[in-house]
């Protein structure tokens, strides 16, 4: 099977638009084409600059403009920094996430992230971090203090897109992910289920992504947390099998990646938690809150993968090549740990809908 960069609006259409057992048998099996059946990436978040963010994302309790009752936080110092990613390998995490409300990094901030992310990778962790918009510059020197990972997501289609954020442009965020991808990192880059948009806007979306001259590593496909304050704290409901066939059709267009349930988990039963790992999910953020919004508490998602034999996939570094990624017959890494042993975290604060 290939992986394709060429995919027509069409095609992702037809994706879309299959009987709903068709859809998740088809992403079943390229699934276990490209990935070890039945291991789940496990990512810690950990926002290391909370709110006071001067960009207009609707769905966002950062944004300095609504009020949300969010209290906001200065950039954490460094050593706060490393003892939560300490606490985090202790655990058992293999990559920790940082998040800070920037609009871009002024250098001064930039500093002191790059400090974080040199320490952090000193702890043997894989890196990521989400800081809004960074030149191409500024990704080069974050590639270079060794950033494993950037998070700049898409959220939604160019057109609707102007519905839900007006202070940066569709192509501003293209050109971040340019930049990223340019500096050598990988990238992560997903979207927003349930902000109101149509069915066509998750398709174009999906689109964008799949188009890409490389698909983005992770993509982390997010369902609308409604946040008191917030311009979408409205948005009308959104049927769970609509979320369910977006993470489908992602995992068919972008079958290397890995798909991330991200935010709007803590939302989620069970069974469509396990609904969408069928489709293709197999990467969750693990703690108590992701950003600002609940995410189930680690008891219970540890319980969710006991009962559903799922364990921790260990970091890329610790895999051989593709192998691990590549074949249907694939063993589960040797280093493939249950996932109660993973990373338990009190994640202090987490984004609505970054990573
Ligand atoms: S999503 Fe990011 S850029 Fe947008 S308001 Fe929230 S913190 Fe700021």
């Amino acid at each position: 099977m290939q992986v394709r960069s060429d995919w027509t609006l069409a095609e992702v259409q037809q994706l879309f638009a299959q009987p709903f057992m068709d859809l998740l048998f088809t992403a079943q099996q390229v699934h276990r084409r490209f990935h070890t059946p039945n291991t789940m990436q496990v990512s810690t978040l950990l926002s290391i600059k909370t709110g006071a963010c001067p960009e207009d994302c609707a769905y966002c309790p950062q944004s300095i403009r609504y009020e949300t009752g969010l209290e906001s936080e200065e950039l954490l110092e460094l050593d706060a920094v490393v003892e939560r990613a300490s606490a985090a390998k202790r655990a058992g995490a293999t990559r920790f996430c940082m998040g800070a409300a920037y609009r871009s990094p002024k250098p001064k901030d930039l500093r002191k992230v790059i400090a974080m992310i040199r320490a952090v990778k000193q702890l043997g962790l894989e890196t990521c971090a989400t800081l809004g918009m960074v030149s191409g510059e500024q990704a080069r020197e974050l590639a270079a203090a060794g950033l494993d990972y950037y998070n700049h997501n898409l959220d939604t289609s160019a057109d609707y897109y102007k519905k839900i954020i007006t202070t940066r442009t569709y192509q501003d965020r293209l050109d971040t992910l340019q930049a990223v991808r340019e500096a050598g990192m990988s990238v992560c880059c997903g979207g927003i289920i349930g902000m109101g948009e149509q069915a066509e806007d998750r398709a174009e979306l999906l689109h964008t992504l799949a188009t890409l001259p490389v698909h983005p590593e992770s993509v982390p496909i997010n369902q609308l947390v409604r946040v008191p304050g917030t311009p979408l704290n409205n948005a009308p409901p959104l049927d769970p099998f609509d979320f369910v066939r977006t993470i489908a059709v992602a995992r068919i267009l972008m079958p290397r990646a890995h798909v991330r349930l991200s935010a709007g988990r803590g939302e989620m039963s069970d069974e469509l938690q396990a609904l969408c790992f069928l489709a293709g999910a197999n990467s969750i953020f693990y703690g108590e809150k992701l950003l600002t919004t609940g995410n189930p508490d680690t008891a219970s998602d540890r319980a969710l993968f006991d009962r559903l034999r799922i364990v921790a996939e260990p970091p890329a570094s610790a895999q051989s090549g593709a192998s691990a990624q590549s074949s249907a017959a694939a063993q589960p890494p040797a280093a493939a740990q249950p996932l109660a042993a993973a990373a338990v975290l009190s994640i202090a604060k987490h984004g609505a809908a970054m990573g």
